[in-house]
């Protein structure tokens, strides 16, 4: 990557109509980039970021001063972000209702990247219906030191065990250490269906092949095995969005990859927000057409 000259001033970066002041600012110290860098990135990779993360709700990881200070997950907002950043009110479990945040285009990214923001979660539903997901998320957690190969194995296992019900998924690298598979659904049934296919599919798998996944959250029972992560489809839950930059070391991103390429692929962090030209050359490649996408809903069996 080009080095930078020093600027004098800090200049603020001016970007789909949204000032991003402190441009200049390392938000990633390991490998350099900055706050500019991060929107600079947003900017290009909007036109394939949107489809997956716009008029849902969202979390962001806010790091206002880096990813290596203090970092905060963060759900509400009550304006703060400006008029490019929507809200959706959504009633809460407990009673009582919050305001979500939701973004529609790329100033709407970008306002969130001004606010210090270098992570991007959604829903699994849609603002138009939060009620009826849209897409369900098998998050493939390996235990530390599991070979990146075995996710690989059961990626792809997960992938083959929906098709035999009749569903097409798709392989995203989260950008950390893991794959999720996403199944793209036609909003139909509801949370309390989708969380129940979600359980017992990955619990199905852990009692079949015990020895290799867990579908319970618990450390301890993820030693030397991968953590079929489900909860990401309750209500409330969320997932890191489709080309998503972390707030982790060397700056990657959660990518969505097809099943053959995923096979020569080492790591789930081979991406990072220096990639934009390549993931959008990527992105017309044929594996990659139609990625997410796709009109089926759940059995109604399993
Ligand atoms: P990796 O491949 O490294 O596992 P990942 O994105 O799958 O990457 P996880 O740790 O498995 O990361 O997932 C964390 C999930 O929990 C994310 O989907 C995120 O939406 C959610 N999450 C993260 N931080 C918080 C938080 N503070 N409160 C609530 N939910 C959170
Ligand atoms: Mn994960
Ligand atoms: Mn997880």
């Amino acid at each position: 990557q080009e080095v930078k000259p020093e600027r004098a001033l800090a200049a603020p970066q001016e970007t789909a109509a949204i000032r991003i002041t402190h441009p200049d600012r390392v938000i990633f110290p390991e490998t350099g980039e900055t706050k500019g860098d991060l929107a600079t990135y947003y900017e290009s990779i909007a036109p394939l970021m949107l489809p997956f993360a716009a008029h849902r709700p969202i979390s962001l990881v806010r790091c206002p001063q880096g990813r290596a200070r203090k970092c905060f997950f963060q759900k509400h907002d009550s304006g703060s972000f400006g008029p490019h950043v929507s809200h959706v009110p959504i009633a809460e479990k407990h009673g009582g209702v919050e305001d979500y945040l939701y973004v529609t285009d790329t100033a709407g990214l970008l306002a969130c990247v001004q606010m210090g923001t270098i992570e991007f979660h959604g829903w699994c539903a849609s603002t138009a219906d939060v009620e009826h997901p849209d897409r369900m998320i098998f998050d493939l957690d390996p235990d530390e030191g599991l070979d990146f190969a075995e996710v690989k194995r059961a990626a792809r296992q997960i992938r083959q065990h929906l098709a035999d019900l009749g569903l097409v998924s798709f392989a995203m690298l989260s950008g950390g250490k893991g794959v999720h598979v996403v199944l793209p659904l036609t909003p139909g049934h509801d949370w309390a269906v989708h969380k129940d296919f979600a359980k017992r599919f990955a619990e199905a798998l852990s009692i079949a092949e015990p020895e290799r996944f867990t579908a319970t959250m618990s450390k301890a029972k993820r030693k030397g095995r991968i953590f079929i992560d489900w909860l990401r489809n309750q209500r409330g839950g969320t997932a890191i969005l489709p080309y998503s930059a972390r707030a982790r070391t060397g700056a990657p991103i959660a990518v969505p990859v097809g099943w053959d390429e995923l096979k020569d692929i080492e790591t789930a962090n081979s991406f990072s927000i220096r990639d934009a030209a390549d993931l959008l050359e990527r992105s017309r490649s044929k594996p990659l057409r139609g990625w997410g996408f796709a009109a089926q809903s759940l059995p109604e069996t399993i």
